[in-house]
């Protein structure tokens, strides 16, 4: 047990769920790392969700409305920290849930989706029972999508990926959202719209904005997603790190 006083509470917490999800069998070896990774970045935006990060989620909100086939890809990572409120981001969205694994075992893949369908999911694609196409600009196993998911999505929110798939499926001609810590990763900076905010601060303040927006028109959806501009955005967050390094925050 964590004591609910001690200092890294919220941090701990995300640890021990790593932990038990690399238990269960869903984490790839290198999960540990790429989590690590992310918990320095959080540091380092002060661990709370940043005003550049509000509006990326605001514009999320709206292309996700806007879509005609949005669809939310899931990794071992996003479905060991924020199950639940990816599945009910998929109620709100009527969107369904593609699992997208960059180290893909049949294990892993049955295990995720048993998560997903036991958390309540609707639509669970991306398993190894159902029709493939391929992602043109990937090589081998990860090049391969699901037909009726991400291969036909127009706009695709992807947390946590990875720099070479965010880079192919924007070169597909996709909107891609994405959720990363890392301002700086590849991913962040090819996305369409880059969320940086850790992916369990990100999803429910999605869900809150898509249920704020979603009555709005569409040329207000647009106007919304017309005035974002993704690196000017990324730009933003990086000022706010460069505070934390030059020690220009309170401490
Ligand atoms: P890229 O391939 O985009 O250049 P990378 O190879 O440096 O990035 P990956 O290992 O592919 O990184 O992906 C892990 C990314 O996920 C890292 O950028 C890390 O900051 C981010 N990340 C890890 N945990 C979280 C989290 N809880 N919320 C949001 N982002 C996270
Ligand atoms: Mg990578």
């Amino acid at each position: 047990m964590i004591p609910k006083d001690h200092p890294r509470y919220d941090s701990l917490v995300l640890r021990a769920r790593m932990v038990e999800a690399s238990r269960k069998g869903i984490l790839a070896d290198s999960a540990m790392i790429a989590h690590g990774r992310g918990e320095a970045f959080d540091y380092l935006i002060g661990e709370r969700t940043t005003e550049p990060a509000e509006k990326a989620v605001k514009a999320a909100a709206a292309a996700l409305i806007l879509a005609e086939h949005p669809v939310i890809s899931v990794n071992g990572n996003t479905t060991a920290l924020v199950l639940e409120d990816i599945v009910k981001l998929s109620e709100v969205l009527n969107a369904p849930i593609e699992i997208n694994l960059f180290y893909r075992t049949p294990q892993r893949i049955e295990r995720i989706e048993k998560m997903l369908n036991e958390a309540g999911a609707k639509k669970v694609l991306g398993t190894d029972h159902e029709e493939k196409a391929l992602i043109k600009g990937l090589k081998g196993p990860r090049a391969n999508a699901s037909r009726e998911g991400v291969y036909k999505a127009d706009v695709v929110i992807v947390p946590l990926e990875d720099g070479d798939r965010a880079e192919a499926l924007v070169a597909n001609g996709k909107k891609v959202i994405t959720v990363d810590l890392n301002p700086l990763s590849r991913t962040a900076k090819t996305s369409s719209i880059t969320i940086v905010d850790n992916v369990v601060r990100a999803v429910p303040l999605l869900i809150e904005k898509v249920e704020e927006l979603k009555n709005l028109d569409e040329n207000e959806l647009e106007n919304v997603l017309n005035h974002f501009n993704n690196s000017r955005n990324l730009k933003e967050t990086l000022k706010i790190v460069s505070k934390a390094y030059t020690g220009d925050v309170e401490l």
